[in-house]
C-alpha cells in the first residue's frame, strides 16, 4: 500500500489483539476501557476468531493505516 501523505510503500504487518476486541469507538460517545465491551463500535479484533489486525505503517510520516476492507465482522 502506498502512504496517502507521502506516496511512499508502507510497512505491511499487524496488531495482535488481548482478552478482548479491538474496537473504535467515537469520541462523544467513549465510556472508557471498562465500558468498552458494552459500547457499539467498529470491532478491529475477535479474541475468539480472528485476534489481530492487518496494519499499514508509513515510517516516513509515523502514520499507521487500516483497511476496514480487511476487519473481521
Ligand atoms: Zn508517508
Amino acid at each position: 500500500m502506498e502512504c496517502p501523505y507521502c506516496n511512499k510503500n508502507m510497512e505491511e504487518g499487524v496488531i495482535h489483539g488481548d482478552r478482548y476486541a479491538l474496537k473504535w469507538i467515537e469520541k462523544s460517545r467513549d465510556k472508557g476501557v471498562m465500558l468498552s465491551a458494552f459500547q457499539k463500535g467498529i470491532k478491529l479484533t475477535d479474541p475468539w476468531m480472528h485476534n489481530e489486525v492487518e496494519v499499514f505503517y508509513c515510517i516516513n510520516c509515523k502514520k499507521m493505516i487500516i483497511d476496514l476492507n480487511n476487519k473481521i465482522e
